[in-house]
C-alpha cells in the first residue's frame, strides 16, 4: 500500500492548503520537462489526486485505498454478494455503506442517536395579535434535562468511565468480506450505544438517561403579520436529548382564530358596514371600527349602491416582511327598515310618489 502522505511529505492531519503547497513544490521539482523523475512525478500526482479530494481522502484514510469506477446503476448486490451468502443489511444500511466506500453523496454524518425528538405544537392566537410582534409563554410537557446529573447520566460525584468495548470512540469495527476484498465498517458500539463512555453509577433520578419527564415554560415570539399554518421554529426547545445529547427543536404551528367582525384574506381585512338607504343616497360619513380598536370615518359618496366595496389603505394586517400593511375593505350593505314610525311611513309614501 502506498503512503500518499509520505509521498507528499506531509503529516496525516495536514490541511488542504499544506497538501497543495507540498504538491506544487514536489511537482515543480520532479516535472519530467525539467529533467525530473517521471515515475516519481506520477506518484506525486496520484497522491495529490486523492489527498486533495475531500471524499477520496476520507476513503483513503479509512480503507487505505480509493475505489474508483463505480457507475450509476452499478449492481451492488453483485458487488456484495457471494454465492450462498445472505445479506444482513437493509437499504438504509446499504446506502450508508455505499457512501462510505464509494464516496457517494454527502459525507457521512455520524447519526446522532442521543438527540432529543422535535416537538410540534399548535398555537391559537387572536387576530389582534398579528398587528404587532407579541411574546407568548406556554408550558410544555416533555423530556427535560435531569437536574441531578445535568444530563451526564452519572450519579453526582461518581466517575464516568471510557467504554471498554469501543475505547471511547462509540464505534466498533466490523469486517465485511466481499468480492472486492475485506472492508472495515464502523458501527455504533452496542455496549455504550455510541456514547463512548458509561457512568460507573447511573444517576438515581433518571437512571442514567440524563433526562426526565417534566415541564418547561417557553417564551414564543410571534412576529407581526403571522398567518395560519405558518410555523415558528425554536431551536433546542424540543425534547431534551439522552445522556447529555442535543435537544430537539420546537415547531410552533400558528392558528389565527376567526374574528367576529373582520375577515382576513391574505393581509387584507374585510368588514360589512350597514348603512341606511337615505345616507347611501345622499352621501355621508360613517364610522368604521379598525382591528386596533380605534374607529375611523369613512366618506360614503352620494348614490352608493348596496354591495359597494370601499378601501381604507394601510389598515389591514402588517406584511410579514415587516414593511407596510394590507388594506381594510368595507362592504356597504343598505338596510331596509323593517319597522317604521308613522312619520317615517308618511315621508316614504311621499318619496314613493316622487318615484323613489
Ligand atoms: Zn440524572
Ligand atoms: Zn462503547
Amino acid at each position: 500500500m502506498k503512503d500518499y502522505y509520505q509521498i507528499l511529505g506531509v503529516s496525516k492531519d495536514a490541511s488542504s492548503e499544506e497538501i497543495k503547497k507540498a504538491y506544487y513544490k514536489l511537482a515543480h521539482k520532479y516535472h519530467p520537462d525539467r529533467g525530473g523523475d517521471e515515475k516519481k512525478f506520477k506518484e506525486i500526482n496520484e497522491a495529490y489526486q486523492v489527498l486533495s479530494d475531500k471524499e477520496k481522502r476520507a476513503q483513503y484514510d479509512k480503507f487505505g485505498r480509493v475505489f474508483e469506477g463505480a457507475e450509476p446503476g452499478f449492481d451492488f448486490s453483485w458487488a456484495w454478494g457471494r454465492p450462498g451468502e445472505e445479506f444482513d443489511f437493509d437499504f438504509g444500511d446499504l446506502g450508508e455503506m455505499v457512501e462510505e466506500i464509494f464516496g457517494f453523496g454527502a459525507p457521512r454524518r455520524k447519526r446522532d442517536l442521543k438527540k432529543g425528538k422535535d416537538i410540534e405544537i399548535d398555537l391559537e392566537i387572536p387576530l389582534e395579535d398579528t398587528l404587532k410582534g407579541k411574546e407568548k409563554e406556554i408550558t410544555l410537557a416533555k423530556y427535560v434535562l435531569c437536574s441531578r446529573c445535568q444530563g451526564t447520566g452519572a450519579e453526582p460525584g461518581t466517575p464516568i468511565n471510557e467504554c471498554f468495548s469501543c475505547r471511547g470512540t462509540g464505534e466498533v469495527q466490523q469486517i465485511k468480506k466481499t468480492f472486492f476484498g475485506s472492508f472495515t465498517r464502523y458501527t455504533t458500539c452496542p455496549e455504550c450505544g455510541g456514547e463512548g463512555y458509561r457512568p460507573e453509577k447511573p444517576c438515581n433520578v433518571c437512571k442514567g438517561e440524563g433526562r426526565v419527564r417534566g415541564e418547561e415554560r417557553i417564551k414564543i415570539f410571534i412576529p407581526a403579520g403571522v398567518d395560519t399554518n405558518q410555523v415558528i421554529k425554536i431551536d433546542g426547545k424540543g425534547e431534551a436529548g439522552r445522556k447529555g445529547g442535543r435537544s430537539g427543536d420546537l415547531y410552533v404551528r400558528i392558528f389565527v382564530k376567526p374574528h367576529s367582525i373582520f375577515k382576513r384574506k391574505g393581509d387584507d381585512l374585510y368588514i360589512l358596514a350597514p348603512i341606511s338607504f337615505s345616507r347611501a343616497a345622499l352621501g355621508d360619513e360613517i364610522e368604521i371600527p379598525t382591528l386596533e380598536g380605534k374607529k375611523i370615518l369613512l366618506k360614503v359618496p352620494a348614490g352608493t349602491q348596496s354591495g359597494k366595496i370601499l378601501r381604507i389603505s394601510g389598515k389591514g394586517i402588517p406584511h410579514f416582511s415587516g414593511y407596510g400593511r394590507g388594506n381594510l375593505y368595507v362592504e356597504l350593505i343598505i338596510k331596509t327598515p323593517k319597522k317604521l314610525t308613522k312619520k317615517q311611513k308618511e315621508l316614504l309614501e311621499k318619496l314613493k310618489l316622487e318615484g323613489i
